[in-house]
Protein backbone atom coordinates (compact mmCIF):
# COMPACT_ATOMS: atom_id res chain seq x y z
CA UNK A 1 0.00 0.00 0.00
CA UNK A 2 1.34 3.75 -0.83
CA UNK A 3 3.03 5.19 2.34
CA UNK A 4 2.50 8.96 2.01
CA UNK A 5 5.49 10.38 3.90
CA UNK A 6 6.42 14.01 5.52
CA UNK A 7 8.63 16.21 3.46
CA UNK A 8 11.01 18.65 4.32
CA UNK A 9 14.33 19.37 2.86
CA UNK A 10 13.39 19.15 -0.32
CA UNK A 11 12.45 15.52 -0.30
CA UNK A 12 10.29 12.86 1.74
CA UNK A 13 11.27 12.33 5.23
CA UNK A 14 12.80 8.82 5.70
CA UNK A 15 12.41 8.85 9.44
CA UNK A 16 14.46 6.58 11.48
CA UNK A 17 11.80 6.59 14.13
CA UNK A 18 8.68 4.84 13.99
CA UNK A 19 6.09 7.02 12.98
CA UNK A 20 2.11 6.95 13.77
CA UNK A 21 0.15 5.82 11.06
CA UNK A 22 -2.94 6.66 10.15
CA UNK A 23 -5.40 5.12 7.19
CA UNK A 24 -6.31 7.22 4.27
CA UNK A 25 -9.89 6.47 2.50
CA UNK A 26 -11.51 7.12 -0.26
CA UNK A 27 -14.49 8.87 0.02
CA UNK A 28 -16.51 7.17 -2.57
CA UNK A 29 -15.77 3.76 -1.66
CA UNK A 30 -14.57 4.22 1.83
CA UNK A 31 -11.49 1.84 1.09
CA UNK A 32 -8.24 2.46 2.49
CA UNK A 33 -6.11 3.52 -0.77
CA UNK A 34 -2.93 4.78 1.29
CA UNK A 35 -1.36 4.98 5.26
CA UNK A 36 -0.10 8.75 6.23
CA UNK A 37 3.25 8.91 8.29
CA UNK A 38 2.25 11.23 10.86
CA UNK A 39 4.83 13.91 11.98
CA UNK A 40 5.80 14.18 15.63
CA UNK A 41 7.14 17.04 17.60
CA UNK A 42 10.85 16.34 17.26
CA UNK A 43 10.01 15.99 13.15
CA UNK A 44 8.37 19.39 13.50
CA UNK A 45 11.29 20.88 15.25
CA UNK A 46 13.61 19.71 12.79
CA UNK A 47 11.04 20.82 9.33
CA UNK A 48 10.97 24.89 11.60
CA UNK A 49 15.14 24.63 11.85
CA UNK A 50 15.47 23.40 8.23
CA UNK A 51 13.11 26.28 6.64
CA UNK A 52 14.61 29.25 8.66
CA UNK A 53 17.50 28.40 7.19
CA UNK A 54 16.72 27.67 3.84
CA UNK A 55 14.12 31.33 3.99
CA UNK A 56 17.30 33.32 4.95
CA UNK A 57 18.87 32.37 1.55
CA UNK A 58 15.82 32.48 -0.30
CA UNK A 59 14.80 36.36 1.08
CA UNK A 60 18.20 37.50 0.35
CA UNK A 61 17.03 36.53 -3.37
CA UNK A 62 16.41 39.36 -5.83
CA UNK A 63 11.91 39.51 -6.45
CA UNK A 64 12.85 39.08 -9.80
CA UNK A 65 14.89 35.56 -9.53
CA UNK A 66 12.30 34.38 -6.69
CA UNK A 67 9.64 35.32 -9.33
CA UNK A 68 11.00 33.77 -12.02
CA UNK A 69 11.08 30.16 -10.05
CA UNK A 70 7.51 30.73 -8.84
CA UNK A 71 6.59 31.01 -12.48
CA UNK A 72 7.96 27.48 -13.01
CA UNK A 73 6.61 26.35 -10.39
CA UNK A 74 3.12 27.73 -11.48
CA UNK A 75 3.64 26.52 -14.99
CA UNK A 76 4.70 23.04 -13.64
CA UNK A 77 1.29 22.68 -11.98
CA UNK A 78 -0.75 23.64 -14.84
CA UNK A 79 1.31 20.91 -16.65
CA UNK A 80 0.44 18.18 -14.04
CA UNK A 81 -3.41 19.61 -13.79
CA UNK A 82 -5.49 16.57 -14.64
CA UNK A 83 -2.81 14.54 -12.47
CA UNK A 84 -3.74 17.01 -9.69
CA UNK A 85 -7.37 16.62 -10.37
CA UNK A 86 -7.28 13.12 -10.25
CA UNK A 87 -5.59 12.76 -6.79
CA UNK A 88 -8.05 15.13 -5.76
CA UNK A 89 -11.00 12.88 -6.58
CA UNK A 90 -9.22 10.47 -4.71
CA UNK A 91 -8.75 13.03 -1.44
CA UNK A 92 -12.11 14.43 -1.04
CA UNK A 93 -14.17 12.07 -3.37
CA UNK A 94 -15.53 15.27 -5.25
CA UNK A 95 -16.15 14.96 -8.75
CA UNK A 96 -13.44 15.49 -11.36
CA UNK A 97 -15.09 17.97 -13.84
CA UNK A 98 -15.16 20.15 -10.62
CA UNK A 99 -11.21 19.53 -9.68
CA UNK A 100 -9.66 19.91 -13.09
CA UNK A 101 -11.50 23.46 -14.00
CA UNK A 102 -11.72 24.71 -10.44
CA UNK A 103 -10.30 23.69 -7.58
CA UNK A 104 -6.74 22.22 -9.13
CA UNK A 105 -6.39 25.41 -11.81
CA UNK A 106 -7.11 28.16 -8.86
CA UNK A 107 -3.80 26.61 -7.26
CA UNK A 108 -1.45 27.14 -10.37
CA UNK A 109 -2.93 30.27 -10.95
CA UNK A 110 -2.07 31.69 -7.18
CA UNK A 111 1.34 30.83 -8.14
CA UNK A 112 1.33 32.73 -11.57
CA UNK A 113 -0.15 35.65 -9.79
CA UNK A 114 2.35 35.71 -7.00
CA UNK A 115 5.22 35.28 -9.19
CA UNK A 116 4.55 38.71 -11.10
CA UNK A 117 3.82 40.18 -7.72
CA UNK A 118 7.64 38.34 -6.76
CA UNK A 119 8.64 40.62 -9.44
CA UNK A 120 6.94 43.75 -8.83
CA UNK A 121 7.36 44.25 -5.38
CA UNK A 122 7.88 47.68 -4.04
CA UNK A 123 7.93 50.20 -1.16
CA UNK A 124 7.36 53.41 -0.46
CA UNK A 125 9.68 56.71 -0.56
CA UNK A 126 8.99 59.63 1.93
CA UNK A 127 11.05 62.88 1.81
CA UNK A 128 11.23 65.64 4.76
CA UNK A 129 12.98 68.78 5.02
CA UNK A 130 16.50 67.35 5.99
CA UNK A 131 15.41 63.57 6.08
CA UNK A 132 14.21 60.94 3.72
CA UNK A 133 12.88 57.31 4.58
CA UNK A 134 11.51 54.62 2.74
CA UNK A 135 9.58 51.97 3.53
CA UNK A 136 9.44 48.09 2.56
CA UNK A 137 7.56 45.11 2.97
CA UNK A 138 10.11 42.13 4.71
CA UNK A 139 8.91 38.82 4.76
CA UNK A 140 7.52 37.12 8.54
CA UNK A 141 9.98 33.85 9.01
CA UNK A 142 8.66 30.69 8.21
CA UNK A 143 5.01 30.56 7.93
CA UNK A 144 2.46 27.52 8.30
CA UNK A 145 -0.88 26.95 6.53
CA UNK A 146 -3.57 24.80 8.51
CA UNK A 147 -6.09 22.81 5.97
CA UNK A 148 -9.68 22.26 5.73
CA UNK A 149 -9.98 18.72 3.60
CA UNK A 150 -12.77 20.62 0.99
CA UNK A 151 -10.08 22.43 -0.72
CA UNK A 152 -6.62 20.97 -0.84
CA UNK A 153 -4.98 21.89 -3.97
CA UNK A 154 -6.46 25.62 -3.86
CA UNK A 155 -5.95 25.62 -0.01
CA UNK A 156 -2.38 24.91 -0.32
CA UNK A 157 -1.27 26.98 -2.86
CA UNK A 158 -3.39 29.88 -1.91
CA UNK A 159 -0.96 29.72 1.35
CA UNK A 160 2.07 28.73 -0.16
CA UNK A 161 1.93 30.99 -2.94
CA UNK A 162 1.94 34.14 -1.22
CA UNK A 163 4.05 33.28 1.32
CA UNK A 164 6.74 32.03 -0.99
CA UNK A 165 6.92 34.96 -3.06
CA UNK A 166 7.85 37.37 -0.46
CA UNK A 167 10.66 35.60 0.83
CA UNK A 168 9.12 33.00 3.44
CA UNK A 169 9.34 29.45 4.26
CA UNK A 170 6.35 27.78 4.28
CA UNK A 171 4.79 24.59 6.60
CA UNK A 172 1.55 23.11 5.15
CA UNK A 173 -0.50 20.61 7.48
CA UNK A 174 -2.94 19.26 5.37
CA UNK A 175 -6.15 18.25 6.89
CA UNK A 176 -5.61 14.46 7.93
CA UNK A 177 -8.33 13.51 5.54
CA UNK A 178 -6.84 14.66 2.40
CA UNK A 179 -3.09 13.82 2.00
CA UNK A 180 -2.20 12.85 -1.23
CA UNK A 181 -2.54 16.41 -3.45
CA UNK A 182 -0.31 17.87 -1.02
CA UNK A 183 1.96 15.01 -1.41
CA UNK A 184 2.22 15.70 -5.20
CA UNK A 185 2.39 19.36 -4.98
CA UNK A 186 5.32 19.31 -2.60
CA UNK A 187 6.88 17.03 -5.79
CA UNK A 188 6.04 19.37 -8.67
CA UNK A 189 7.82 22.63 -6.79
CA UNK A 190 10.87 20.69 -6.10
CA UNK A 191 10.50 19.87 -9.84
CA UNK A 192 10.34 23.54 -10.63
CA UNK A 193 13.38 24.21 -8.60
CA UNK A 194 12.00 25.62 -5.99
CA UNK A 195 15.01 25.77 -3.45
CA UNK A 196 14.77 22.89 -0.99
CA UNK A 197 13.55 23.54 2.57
CA UNK A 198 11.34 26.23 1.60
CA UNK A 199 8.03 24.46 1.17
CA UNK A 200 7.28 21.35 3.13
CA UNK A 201 4.36 18.92 4.13
CA UNK A 202 3.88 17.48 7.69
CA UNK A 203 0.70 15.78 8.37
CA UNK A 204 -0.73 14.98 11.24
CA UNK A 205 -4.20 15.77 13.03
CA UNK A 206 -5.27 18.46 15.68
CA UNK A 207 -2.49 18.02 17.75
CA UNK A 208 0.28 18.69 15.39
CA UNK A 209 -2.15 21.68 14.48
CA UNK A 210 -1.83 22.56 17.97
CA UNK A 211 1.74 22.04 18.07
CA UNK A 212 2.72 24.13 15.04
CA UNK A 213 0.78 26.89 16.58
CA UNK A 214 2.73 26.98 19.73
CA UNK A 215 6.15 26.56 18.09
CA UNK A 216 8.09 29.94 18.69
CA UNK A 217 9.98 29.37 15.52
CA UNK A 218 7.02 29.89 13.29
CA UNK A 219 6.15 33.14 12.88
CA UNK A 220 2.35 33.12 11.27
CA UNK A 221 -0.42 30.47 10.90
CA UNK A 222 -2.82 30.73 8.34
CA UNK A 223 -5.98 28.52 9.00
CA UNK A 224 -8.70 27.67 6.75
CA UNK A 225 -11.27 25.46 8.76
CA UNK A 226 -14.24 25.20 11.32
CA UNK A 227 -15.37 28.56 13.57
CA UNK A 228 -14.10 26.20 16.84
CA UNK A 229 -10.81 25.28 15.45
CA UNK A 230 -10.09 29.25 14.68
CA UNK A 231 -10.70 30.10 18.14
CA UNK A 232 -8.18 27.55 19.35
CA UNK A 233 -5.61 28.34 17.11
CA UNK A 234 -5.56 32.28 18.41
CA UNK A 235 -5.14 30.88 21.73
CA UNK A 236 -2.36 28.23 21.05
CA UNK A 237 -0.63 30.76 19.17
CA UNK A 238 -1.35 33.82 21.76
CA UNK A 239 2.11 32.48 23.78
CA UNK A 240 4.19 33.11 20.59
CA UNK A 241 2.19 36.07 19.67
CA UNK A 242 1.50 34.96 15.46
CA UNK A 243 0.16 36.62 12.86
CA UNK A 244 -3.03 34.97 12.22
CA UNK A 245 -5.32 34.81 9.16
CA UNK A 246 -8.69 32.62 9.41
CA UNK A 247 -11.06 31.34 6.45
CA UNK A 248 -13.69 29.95 8.99
CA UNK A 249 -17.50 28.81 8.29
CA UNK A 250 -20.46 30.22 6.47
CA UNK A 251 -23.72 30.69 6.54
CA UNK A 252 -24.01 33.05 3.25
CA UNK A 253 -27.50 34.34 2.04
CA UNK A 254 -28.57 34.57 -1.56
CA UNK A 255 -30.91 36.99 -2.51
CA UNK A 256 -33.33 36.45 -5.33
CA UNK A 257 -35.41 39.09 -6.25
CA UNK A 258 -38.25 38.90 -8.67
CA UNK A 259 -36.95 40.72 -11.68
CA UNK A 260 -33.84 38.23 -12.14
CA UNK A 261 -33.74 35.98 -15.23
CA UNK A 262 -35.46 33.06 -13.70
CA UNK A 263 -33.34 30.71 -15.26
CA UNK A 264 -30.00 32.55 -14.26
CA UNK A 265 -31.42 32.55 -10.60
CA UNK A 266 -32.71 28.82 -10.53
CA UNK A 267 -28.78 27.73 -11.79
CA UNK A 268 -27.07 29.91 -9.53
CA UNK A 269 -28.86 28.82 -6.29
CA UNK A 270 -28.36 24.95 -7.38
CA UNK A 271 -24.39 25.74 -8.34
CA UNK A 272 -24.30 28.15 -5.09
CA UNK A 273 -25.22 24.99 -2.71
CA UNK A 274 -24.30 21.84 -4.58
CA UNK A 275 -20.84 22.46 -6.00
CA UNK A 276 -18.92 20.12 -4.46
CA UNK A 277 -21.75 18.23 -2.45
CA UNK A 278 -22.23 21.63 -0.56
CA UNK A 279 -18.90 21.35 1.36
CA UNK A 280 -18.11 24.75 0.12
CA UNK A 281 -17.52 27.76 2.93
CA UNK A 282 -19.12 29.98 0.89
CA UNK A 283 -21.91 28.41 -0.50
CA UNK A 284 -25.19 30.40 -0.09
CA UNK A 285 -27.02 28.30 1.66
CA UNK A 286 -30.00 30.34 2.57
CA UNK A 287 -31.72 31.21 -0.18
CA UNK A 288 -34.04 34.12 -0.35
CA UNK A 289 -36.41 34.34 -2.75
CA UNK A 290 -39.05 37.20 -3.75
CA UNK A 291 -42.63 36.21 -2.95
CA UNK A 292 -44.01 36.96 -6.22
CA UNK A 293 -41.86 34.36 -7.87
CA UNK A 294 -41.77 31.10 -4.94
CA UNK A 295 -43.64 28.77 -6.21
CA UNK A 296 -42.22 28.69 -9.85
CA UNK A 297 -39.01 28.83 -8.33
CA UNK A 298 -39.75 25.92 -5.72
CA UNK A 299 -40.75 23.84 -8.87
CA UNK A 300 -37.98 24.43 -10.93
CA UNK A 301 -35.47 24.05 -7.85
CA UNK A 302 -36.80 20.55 -7.06
CA UNK A 303 -37.25 19.69 -10.92
CA UNK A 304 -33.59 20.61 -11.82
CA UNK A 305 -31.70 18.96 -8.30
CA UNK A 306 -33.70 15.84 -8.94
CA UNK A 307 -32.30 15.15 -12.25
CA UNK A 308 -28.88 15.51 -11.16
CA UNK A 309 -27.14 12.37 -10.86
CA UNK A 310 -25.16 11.63 -7.34
CA UNK A 311 -22.19 8.90 -8.11
CA UNK A 312 -18.58 8.08 -9.02
CA UNK A 313 -16.71 11.47 -8.84
CA UNK A 314 -14.81 10.13 -12.16
CA UNK A 315 -17.94 10.10 -14.52
CA UNK A 316 -18.77 13.44 -16.21
CA UNK A 317 -22.26 12.72 -16.08
CA UNK A 318 -22.24 13.05 -12.09
CA UNK A 319 -23.39 16.23 -10.78
CA UNK A 320 -22.47 15.52 -7.38
CA UNK A 321 -19.86 13.13 -5.99
CA UNK A 322 -18.82 11.61 -2.26
CA UNK A 323 -18.96 13.54 1.22
CA UNK A 324 -15.69 13.50 2.75
CA UNK A 325 -16.36 11.46 5.55
CA UNK A 326 -18.93 8.65 6.66
CA UNK A 327 -19.23 10.24 10.09
CA UNK A 328 -19.19 14.30 8.25
CA UNK A 329 -22.34 12.25 5.91
CA UNK A 330 -23.93 11.49 9.13
CA UNK A 331 -23.66 14.99 10.29
CA UNK A 332 -25.36 16.08 7.60
CA UNK A 333 -28.24 13.49 7.68
CA UNK A 334 -28.99 14.65 11.36
CA UNK A 335 -29.51 18.28 10.05
CA UNK A 336 -32.46 17.06 7.48
CA UNK A 337 -33.66 14.82 10.73
CA UNK A 338 -33.35 18.79 12.93
CA UNK A 339 -34.55 20.36 9.74
CA UNK A 340 -37.81 17.86 9.41
CA UNK A 341 -38.61 18.37 13.41
CA UNK A 342 -38.08 22.15 13.25
CA UNK A 343 -41.34 21.97 10.41
CA UNK A 344 -39.65 22.76 7.44
CA UNK A 345 -41.12 21.15 4.46
CA UNK A 346 -38.31 18.68 2.68
CA UNK A 347 -39.06 19.20 -1.45
CA UNK A 348 -36.54 16.37 -2.52
CA UNK A 349 -33.25 14.75 -1.34
CA UNK A 350 -32.30 13.98 1.95
CA UNK A 351 -31.32 10.56 2.36
CA UNK A 352 -28.13 8.79 1.78
CA UNK A 353 -27.64 7.10 -1.22
CA UNK A 354 -26.08 3.60 -3.02
CA UNK A 355 -24.77 4.11 -6.35
CA UNK A 356 -24.01 0.79 -8.00
CA UNK A 357 -20.07 -0.19 -7.73
CA UNK A 358 -20.01 2.80 -5.03
CA UNK A 359 -22.14 1.11 -1.84
CA UNK A 360 -19.20 1.93 0.62
CA UNK A 361 -18.99 5.69 -0.13
CA UNK A 362 -20.87 8.57 1.23
CA UNK A 363 -23.49 9.93 -1.15
CA UNK A 364 -26.36 12.40 -0.37
CA UNK A 365 -28.80 13.72 -2.48
CA UNK A 366 -29.16 17.08 -2.97
CA UNK A 367 -31.62 18.31 -0.69
CA UNK A 368 -33.94 21.42 -0.68
CA UNK A 369 -36.19 22.54 2.38
CA UNK A 370 -38.68 25.43 1.58
CA UNK A 371 -41.25 26.90 4.63
CA UNK A 372 -38.19 27.72 6.59
CA UNK A 373 -37.80 30.45 8.79
CA UNK A 374 -34.76 33.10 10.01
CA UNK A 375 -34.58 30.83 13.67
CA UNK A 376 -34.62 27.28 12.35
CA UNK A 377 -30.99 25.45 12.89
CA UNK A 378 -30.80 24.55 9.69
CA UNK A 379 -31.18 28.29 8.85
CA UNK A 380 -28.41 29.64 10.98
CA UNK A 381 -25.81 26.74 11.71
CA UNK A 382 -23.31 25.91 8.80
CA UNK A 383 -24.30 21.92 7.84
CA UNK A 384 -21.14 22.02 5.16
CA UNK A 385 -23.43 19.59 2.73
CA UNK A 386 -26.06 19.62 -0.18
CA UNK A 387 -28.59 21.16 1.50
CA UNK A 388 -30.51 24.21 0.77
CA UNK A 389 -33.05 26.39 3.21
CA UNK A 390 -35.33 28.14 1.19
CA UNK A 391 -37.22 31.46 2.68
CA UNK A 392 -39.31 34.02 0.97
CA UNK A 393 -39.33 38.16 1.46
CA UNK A 394 -41.60 40.55 0.36
CA UNK A 395 -39.45 43.74 0.29
CA UNK A 396 -35.67 44.49 -0.53
CA UNK A 397 -35.17 46.19 2.87
CA UNK A 398 -36.38 43.22 5.12
CA UNK A 399 -34.45 40.83 2.41
CA UNK A 400 -31.56 42.49 3.16
CA UNK A 401 -31.88 42.63 7.18
CA UNK A 402 -32.87 39.27 7.49
CA UNK A 403 -29.46 37.88 5.42
CA UNK A 404 -27.48 40.34 7.60
CA UNK A 405 -28.84 38.75 10.57
CA UNK A 406 -25.73 36.20 11.11
CA UNK A 407 -22.87 35.85 12.74
CA UNK A 408 -21.29 34.91 9.80
CA UNK A 409 -20.13 37.22 7.27
CA UNK A 410 -17.87 35.08 4.64
CA UNK A 411 -19.96 35.32 1.26
CA UNK A 412 -23.64 36.91 -0.14
CA UNK A 413 -25.04 37.34 -3.57
CA UNK A 414 -28.12 38.70 -5.39
CA UNK A 415 -29.66 38.13 -8.53
CA UNK A 416 -31.40 41.05 -10.17
CA UNK A 417 -31.67 42.92 -14.04
CA UNK A 418 -32.06 45.56 -11.64
CA UNK A 419 -28.66 47.68 -11.76
CA UNK A 420 -29.28 50.27 -9.17
CA UNK A 421 -31.03 47.31 -6.74
CA UNK A 422 -27.72 45.45 -7.32
CA UNK A 423 -25.28 48.39 -6.05
CA UNK A 424 -27.61 49.21 -3.24
CA UNK A 425 -28.02 45.95 -2.01
CA UNK A 426 -24.43 44.55 -2.49
CA UNK A 427 -23.43 48.36 -0.13
CA UNK A 428 -26.06 46.85 2.12
CA UNK A 429 -25.20 43.59 2.91
CA UNK A 430 -22.01 42.56 5.64
CA UNK A 431 -19.62 39.92 4.02
CA UNK A 432 -16.26 39.99 2.78
CA UNK A 433 -17.46 38.65 -0.93
CA UNK A 434 -20.34 39.69 -2.66
CA UNK A 435 -21.37 38.14 -6.16
CA UNK A 436 -24.08 39.50 -8.40
CA UNK A 437 -25.71 37.47 -10.85
CA UNK A 438 -23.19 35.00 -10.34
CA UNK A 439 -21.84 33.13 -7.52
CA UNK A 440 -18.36 31.58 -5.66
CA UNK A 441 -16.12 32.90 -8.76
CA UNK A 442 -12.68 34.16 -6.81
CA UNK A 443 -10.36 34.77 -10.04
CA UNK A 444 -6.31 35.27 -8.70
CA UNK A 445 -6.36 39.05 -8.68
CA UNK A 446 -9.60 38.66 -6.55
CA UNK A 447 -9.61 38.59 -2.57
CA UNK A 448 -11.74 36.02 -0.63
CA UNK A 449 -12.53 36.10 3.35
CA UNK A 450 -14.85 37.32 5.81
CA UNK A 451 -15.94 38.96 8.82
CA UNK A 452 -17.33 38.27 12.35
CA UNK A 453 -17.54 34.77 13.13
CA UNK A 454 -16.39 33.59 8.87
CA UNK A 455 -12.91 35.35 10.21
CA UNK A 456 -10.55 37.94 9.30
CA UNK A 457 -7.85 38.36 6.56
CA UNK A 458 -7.71 37.76 3.31
CA UNK A 459 -6.56 34.98 0.92
CA UNK A 460 -5.94 35.11 -3.32
CA UNK A 461 -4.96 38.40 -5.09
CA UNK A 462 -2.25 40.89 -3.47
CA UNK A 463 -3.99 41.14 -0.33
CA UNK A 464 -3.04 38.03 0.76
CA UNK A 465 1.02 38.77 0.49
CA UNK A 466 0.40 41.72 2.40
CA UNK A 467 -0.53 39.35 5.01
CA UNK A 468 2.77 37.30 4.82
CA UNK A 469 5.07 40.58 4.94
CA UNK A 470 5.36 43.36 7.55
CA UNK A 471 6.03 47.11 7.09
CA UNK A 472 9.78 47.86 7.77
CA UNK A 473 10.26 51.40 8.10
CA UNK A 474 13.96 53.36 7.91
CA UNK A 475 13.94 56.74 8.83
CA UNK A 476 17.70 58.60 7.39
CA UNK A 477 18.60 62.37 8.95
CA UNK A 478 20.68 63.50 6.17
P1 LIG B 1 -11.53 21.63 11.01
O1 LIG B 1 -11.59 22.95 11.68
O2 LIG B 1 -11.99 20.45 11.75
O3 LIG B 1 -10.01 21.30 10.60
C1 LIG B 1 -9.26 22.20 9.83
C2 LIG B 1 -7.80 21.95 10.08
O4 LIG B 1 -7.47 22.36 11.42
C3 LIG B 1 -7.36 20.51 9.96
O5 LIG B 1 -6.11 20.47 9.32
C4 LIG B 1 -7.24 20.07 11.40
O6 LIG B 1 -6.30 19.03 11.60
C5 LIG B 1 -6.76 21.34 12.07
N1 LIG B 1 -7.04 21.45 13.48
C6 LIG B 1 -8.11 20.97 14.16
N2 LIG B 1 -8.02 21.32 15.46
C7 LIG B 1 -6.88 22.04 15.59
C8 LIG B 1 -6.26 22.70 16.69
N3 LIG B 1 -6.77 22.67 17.91
N4 LIG B 1 -5.11 23.36 16.46
C9 LIG B 1 -4.58 23.42 15.23
N5 LIG B 1 -5.11 22.81 14.16
C10 LIG B 1 -6.26 22.14 14.34
O7 LIG B 1 -12.28 21.84 9.65
P2 LIG B 1 -12.60 20.76 8.51
O8 LIG B 1 -13.63 19.83 9.04
O9 LIG B 1 -11.34 20.20 7.95
O10 LIG B 1 -13.23 21.70 7.39
C11 LIG B 1 -14.53 22.17 7.42
C12 LIG B 1 -14.59 23.58 7.95
O11 LIG B 1 -13.68 24.41 7.26
C13 LIG B 1 -15.95 24.19 7.73
O12 LIG B 1 -16.38 24.89 8.87
C14 LIG B 1 -15.72 25.16 6.59
O13 LIG B 1 -16.60 26.23 6.54
C15 LIG B 1 -14.33 25.60 6.83
N6 LIG B 1 -13.76 26.10 5.58
C16 LIG B 1 -13.55 27.44 5.42
C17 LIG B 1 -13.04 27.93 4.23
C18 LIG B 1 -12.77 29.41 4.02
O14 LIG B 1 -12.00 29.73 3.16
N7 LIG B 1 -13.36 30.30 4.77
C19 LIG B 1 -12.77 27.05 3.19
C20 LIG B 1 -13.01 25.70 3.38
C21 LIG B 1 -13.50 25.24 4.59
Amino acid sequence: MQKIRNWNAGGPVDSARALRLLDKTYPATGEVIAQIELADDQLLDETVRLAKSAQEKWAALSGQERGRIMARAGQRLIEANEELAALEVRDVGKLYSEAVSGDVPSGSEAFEFAAALAMTQSGTAHRWPGALGYTERVPLGVCAGIGAWNYPAQIACWKAAPALATGNAFILKPAEETPLVAARIAELLAEAGLPDGLFNVLYGDHELGAAICRHPGIAKISLTGGVETGKLILEQSAASLKKVTLELGGKAPLLVFADADFDLAVQTALDANFYTAGEVCSNATRVFVEQAILPDFLAALKERAEAMQVGDPMDPNSHLGALISAAHLQKVLDFVAIGKKEGARLICGGEQLFPPGFEGGHFMMPTIFADCHDQMRIVREEIFGPVMSVLSFDSEEEAIARANDSDFGLGAGLVTRDLARAHRVAAALKAGNIWVNSYNLIPPDWPFGGSGQSGFGRESSAFALESYTEVKATYIQL
